[in-house]
């Protein structure tokens, strides 16, 4: 389960981060996670739970954000949606999008005291 060592590395940049706030507790985490980031946010939770034990992180709340993943066309420029890595573009029906977002990974904001 490769959630596990995602949510360790989140743990650990969480607590440094608070560390160099100087905090003294930590409230809530928001991560913000593409739709093709491959994660199984229910299962991050979980770990969650179990790797803020004891650490300035027990008790507080794990929020996940789901980014929609979204293609450029690279024929018409337009903005879609991808719903799958093989997704055409719906004006012109070209296959060569750029990803523009979908693949993150990354805590957006922490609540802090
Ligand atoms: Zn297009």
């Amino acid at each position: 389960m490769h959630e596990l060592g995602i949510t360790q590395s989140i743990v650990e940049i969480a607590l440094r981060t608070a560390a160099g706030q100087q905090a003294k507790k930590i409230h809530s985490v928001t991560l913000e996670i593409g739709s093709l980031a491959g994660v199984v946010a229910e299962a991050l939770e979980f770990c969650y739970e179990a790797c803020s034990k004891d650490s300035l992180l027990e008790g507080s709340r794990l929020i996940i954000e789901a980014v929609p993943a979204k293609a450029r066309c690279r024929d018409c420029a337009l903005d879609y949606p991808l719903t799958d890595l093989l997704a055409c573009c719906p004006a012109c029906d070209s296959a060569s999008g750029d990803l523009i977002c979908g693949e993150e990974l990354r805590i957006k904001e922490m609540e802090i005291d």
